[in-house]
């Protein structure tokens, strides 16, 4: 008998207790889901290839790591359910150990090998773990108050001791592993690292230099607050949500090492707030967990659930796609959506924005938007991504929040820096640079800071 130790989502060797949880015979996996890269929903695309590249190379960086203590990283790929049970069959495991899924999907996938085989989800990617788990029904609706009810006196589980295997536990082998691959050659041709000017910080190791640079050396923390609304940059925010949604940084570590520098180096209105960041994505997961599907609703957590696939008109079609392609002729929404499309990222200030358009001036169901975010993101986060939507769209955690694009533009990118970076085709000099292109419809509520622009 023997245990599977799935590390899905934990792609880590720090604080990470699923590699201490186990004894006996083990194996490390990890399975890359196909549905999960090849499927599609509502007719997207459920990723992009360069999301599937960049998590291969997390997950070759901690088979590397792991072969330094001479423990092998079965690779496999296809359906997570049947791979898992294969692979049970296969080496005669009886017990998975994983990392407590938040999103539905995942979770089910798991549950359907309970039975025959032994689940052991451990929830390594809260801030709350088990001894401070919260109670699913109580947790409020509303991140005001679930903030406050965890303030003050803020505790959050604290990192596990460095990974040491121990004598009672026996790992297969990196040769052993080898045997054990399936499918992973199909990935082939998207193994390779990419070449982007500034790769995006995936890996464990490239998680822990952001951390060192962003905190410890060069001390950006200290300016987060002021910064932290900028639309693009290297140091205006973190940087930490692709190795947070990866597993490769984990949650407590770096909330951790916030406390440490504010301990030992100064503590400020910014470090407060990059951990204030930090409890909302913590907010949206126990959303997720205590509202499950219900977030792909189209009404989601409020009224009856309506799961109809979004319908759209060929007119709407058309909006939808130049909404895709930053085309729709507002340069603070183009200029966004650009910019994810070409960096897999985008600020958090351009994703409220252009949730916002889509949404109430496009008039366009927001799933389709948040679809279309979930199939470009490098960070791709279930419970973050589908719980900002709703929350924009007034179907979450608050009313609907609709955002004027040009008292936006005016705000945050005073001198169309960055809409004139974006979008070279676009002349005009200064501010008259936000002035949407002739011919777009403009809602009435912008009219007045149109005028601003002149
Ligand atoms: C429509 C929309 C979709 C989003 N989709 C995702 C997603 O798929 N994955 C994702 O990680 N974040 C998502 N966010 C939240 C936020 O925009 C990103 O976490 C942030 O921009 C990532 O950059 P950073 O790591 O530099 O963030 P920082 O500003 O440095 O914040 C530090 C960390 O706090 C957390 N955080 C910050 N803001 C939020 C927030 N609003 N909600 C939840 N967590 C937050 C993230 O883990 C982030 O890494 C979304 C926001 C919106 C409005």
């Amino acid at each position: 008998m023997s245990t599977l130790v799935l590390l899905n989502q934990a792609l880590r060797l720090r604080d990470n207790p699923l590699l201490n949880a186990g004894s006996g015979t083990l194996h490390a996996v990890v399975v890359l889901d196909k549905a999960q890269f090849f499927g599609k929903q509502y007719g997207l695309y459920r990723a992009n290839l360069w999301r599937l590249n960049q998590q291969i190379q997390a997950i070759l960086q901690l088979q590397q790591a792991l072969a330094t203590k001479q423990i092998g990283l079965i690779l496999r790929f296809g359906d997570t359910t049947s791979t898992l049970q294969a692979l049970a069959n296969e080496l005669n495991a009886t017990t998975l150990i994983a990392a407590e899924p938040t999103s539905p999907h995942e979770y089910a996938a798991l549950q359907q090998l309970a039975g025959p085989i032994t689940l052991t989800l451990i929830d390594c990617n809260s801030l709350f773990g088990a001894a401070l788990r919260l109670d699913i029904n109580r947790v409020p609706d509303r991140f005001t108050a679930f903030r406050k009810n965890h303030e003050p006196l803020l505790q959050v589980s604290l990192p596990v001791p460095p990974f040491i295997p121990r004598s009672e536990q026996h790992w297969l082998t990196p040769q052993q592993a080898e045997h054990h691959h399936a499918n992973w050659s199909a990935l082939d041709d998207y193994r390779h690292a990419s070449s982007a000017a500034t790769p995006p910080i995936i890996t464990e190791t490239a998680a822990w230099q952001r951390l060192q640079q962003y905190i410890w050396q060069e001390q950006h923390i200290l300016h987060y607050k002021e910064t932290r609304n900028a639309l693009q940059g290297e140091h205006y925010a973190s940087f930490f949500s692709s190795a947070l949604a990866l597993g490769s940084l984990s949650t407590r570590d770096l909330w951790q090492q916030i406390v440490e520098f504010e301990q030992q180096v100064q503590a400020n209105d910014s470090t407060y707030w990059l951990k204030f960041e930090l409890l909302w994505r913590e907010f949206f997961r126990w959303q997720m967990r205590k509202y499950q599907s219900r977030w792909f609703s189209q009404t989601g957590i409020k009224g009856q659930p309506n799961f109809q696939p979004p319908q759209l008109t060929a007119t709407q079609r058309r909006k939808f796609a130049a909404w895709c392609a930053g085309q729709t002729g507002i340069p603070f929404v183009d200029a966004n959506m650009r910019l994810l499309n070409q960096s897999g990222l985008m600020s958090n200030r351009g994703r409220q924005n252009v949730a916002s358009y889509l949404i109430h001036d496009l008039a366009i169901d927001w799933r389709l938007g948040a679809a279309y975010f979930e199939q470009r993101l490098l960070d791709y986060e279930c419970a973050s991504n589908w719980g900002n939507w709703a929350y924009i769209a007034g179907y979450g955690n608050s009313e609907a929040r609709p955002f004027n694009m040009i008292k936006q533009a005016l705000a945050y990118d005073p001198k169309a820096d960055f809409v004139r970076h974006m979008l070279p085709e676009l002349t005009a000099k200064d501010k008259t640079a936000h002035r949407p292109q002739a011919n777009t419809p403009i809602p009435a509520q912008w009219h007045n800071w149109l005028k601003e622009l002149d």
